[in-house]
């Protein structure tokens, strides 16, 4: 990362945090760092199926759940939220509202990839992030759903919460794409070094998940279960321990980062 980028993203990192203690004001419960972690389909949605049959909803739950274990075990400041926990099936709109519902501070949608029928064999892990072209839409569900939004009842004649208001949705926004972004590069380190998966990168797609969550969110597609090397992987205790503690990493990294501003905001006051 270069210097200006790391500057850019300390300056936005102020943002996020200011908008999350402006949040607190009107929210004064909300103050443990809130992961929600989103294993892909489930129930009577397989998702997709691997060489040897193997269902990826179990594959992106066990992943899930191995995260879950390893932040529970070692930090009890962090929340951790899933929007399943089980075989169930839940709908994509749901599992925003549950990540809006429970106050996150990261969502993290865990998917396994197969290749298309004219494509070739293809293997590998995959980042998404949100299409800034849909951010219409994703300021839509965060002025619905977002209560920082509304002014704080005792602030209302302030001229800086008035410019705050009408500007806090999209700045919020691209906010979130920004920290999502810097999220997705920490994972992208940390699954090329603890997995022997190849990174096929970062990308941006309009996937419903990512607009639906008003948080910075990103979704993995851990690898190919097309990919006979990849679904051998994929399926074993190993595979799915390595990228767990991968994503596991990452979550804690970014949650540094994110300790690291709040207090330079707090001693800055
Ligand atoms: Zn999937």
């Amino acid at each position: 990362m270069n210097q200006l980028n790391l500057f850019l993203y300390t300056i936005l990192f102020s943002i996020f945090i200011l908008t999350n203690s402006f949040a607190e004001n009107t929210e004064p419960e909300k103050d443990v760092f809130t992961v929600i972690l989103d294993p892909g389909h489930g129930g009577k949605d397989p998702g997709t199926t691997g060489t040897t049959g193997v269902y990826e909803k179990n594959i992106n739950l066990s992943i899930a759940l191995k995260v879950k274990e390893y932040l529970a075990e070692k930090y009890d400041d962090i929340r951790i939220i899933l929007t399943r926990e089980k075989d169930e099936f839940i709908e994509l709109k749901e599992r925003g509202k549950i990540a809006n519902e429970n106050n996150g501070d990261l969502f993290v949608s865990i998917h396994c990839n197969y290749k298309k029928k004219e494509e070739h064999d293809k293997n590998g892990f995959e980042i998404y992030i949100s299409d800034l072209n849909r951010t219409n839409e994703a300021e839509e569900i965060t002025k619905l759903e977002n209560k920082f939004f509304l002014l704080p009842k005792s602030d209302t004649s302030s001229v800086f919460w008035k410019e705050y208001t009408t500007i806090a949705v999209p700045l919020l926004q691209n906010v979130y794409f920004k920290m999502s972004e810097y999220f997705a590069t920490i994972l992208e380190l940390e699954l090329t070094k603890g997995t022997v998966l190849e990174s096929r990168g970062i990308q941006q797609e309009g996937y419903f998940v990512l607009i639906g969550a008003s948080m910075p969110v990103l979704l993995v597609e851990c690898g190919f279960l097309s990919n006979v090397g990849d679904e051998r992987y994929l399926k074993s205790q190993k595979g799915q321990n390595d990228v767990a503690k991968a994503i596991y990493k990452a979550i804690v990294f970014y949650k540094m980062d994110y300790d690291y501003m709040k207090f330079v905001n707090k001693i800055s006051k």
